[in-house]
């Protein structure tokens, strides 16, 4: 299949989408963690189908997702870097966190954003938390791979997604998820054949992950000692695909419906939540956009409609989806009147200046 170059309405689509996957994998609550794939292809369908849909307000907020990522874009939007733009992010997470009304924040982003300090020295920090292997961190970080598009870009595309994931995540299981995100939507943007992006990862990004950790004197001993599980699980997905080396086909179950995609997805988690560690976030969304090619339709099916934490896993399905293909054949209600729609879109168009 042809893509067309990257440009700005690729930027622009891929953070209008990514909230828009946000708002529809959510549903105003209802289908965040339904725990059932199945029903909710059945209530789709009572709603006239995804075509149908239009995800505005009231019925269709954004949720903690799409706030949050709004947060990394905007700060990375100024211009900043280094320890300045850190500051300027964790700004934008405390503002962020007053912005939450029926928007059910994860546990570890409340207790993280809580403790940061913006403005003081070091107030980017928080203390190690061995719970933090949320995707929290993850879901709010494709727009880094905006700011950092480019093959010669990767080490500070890890850096800047490490430094901000554990201001809330600092388990590796979590700010790993946040390399991820925004690595997935770099190679999105460099066309980089999609069976590559999970080699990449544990291959390329990891290893300058762990290396930057190292020598970055915060929380080194218990980083590493937690260090294995994101990689491990990771390699364990490509296998179960055939994709370790890069290279389709990819191995498919015979029958991968919604009821099967329910207990695959289940099998990729840590405790049997499907998408809501820091890992499975991107794993869900990558089997998605694996399986889904060009087909919008498709890619909400097994990204945004399942029983697990759906939003989180859209938000960053829709982002990749948006870099590769644009607004091409999403109905126009699913995005024309989404909450924050002028803000996404901006910070979109403000990245790609940026990063071009
Ligand atoms: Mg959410």
């Amino acid at each position: 299949m042809s893509r067309a170059p990257v440009s700005v309405d690729h930027f622009r689509a891929a953070m209008l989408l990514s909230g828009a996957g946000d708002a529809l994998g959510y549903r105003n609550q209802l289908w965040e963690y339904n725990e059932s794939g199945p029903a909710i292809h059945q209530e789709l369908q009572e709603l006239g189908g995804l075509k149908s849909i239009r995800a505005e307000l009231p019925d269709w907020p954004v949720s903690d997702d799409t706030v949050l990522h709004l947060a990394t874009a905007e700060g990375l939007a100024t211009g900043k870097v280094g320890e300045e733009m850190l500051h300027e992010v964790a700004g934008r997470y405390v503002e962020g966190m007053k912005d939450m009304e029926g928007r059910k924040p994860g546990p570890s982003s409340i207790l993280g954003v809580s403790q940061l300090r913006p403005g003081e020295e070091g107030g980017y920090r928080v203390p190690y938390n061995p719970e933090g292997t949320g995707c929290g961190a993850a879901m709010r970080s494709m727009c880094i791979g905006l700011r950092y598009p480019k093959p010669d870009q990767l080490l500070s595309l890890v850096a800047v997604a490490v430094e901000t994931g554990r201001m809330t995540h600092p388990h590796p299981t979590g700010f790993l998820g946040a390399v991820a995100a925004a690595l997935f939507t770099a190679y999105a943007a460099q066309r980089r054949p999609i069976t590559t992006w999970g080699l990449g990862l544990i291959n390329e990004a990891c290893p300058i992950a762990r290396n930057f950790v190292q020598g970055r004197e915060y929380a080194v001993e218990e980083t590493e000692r937690d260090w294995d599980y994101f990689c491990d699980k990771w390699q364990w997905y490509l296998d179960l695909r055939g994709i370790s080396t890069g290279v389709g086909p990819v191995v498919w179950p015979e029958a991968y419906g919604p009821a099967e995609r329910d207990e695959a997805y289940k099998s990729f988690s840590l405790k049997g939540w499907a998408g809501r560690s820091g890992h499975d976030a991107p794993m869900i969304a990558y089997d998605a956009l694996l399986g889904a090619g060009a087909d919008w339709e498709e890619l909400m099916n097994r990204a945004a409609f399942h029983g697990g934490d759906s939003d989180s896993t859209a938000v960053i399905a829709c982002c990749c989806w948006g870099v590769l293909y644009g607004t091409k054949g999403v109905p126009e209600g699913n995005y024309a009147k989404l909450e924050y729609r002028d803000r996404l879109e901006k910070s979109g168009e403000q990245l790609y200046a940026l990063s071009h």
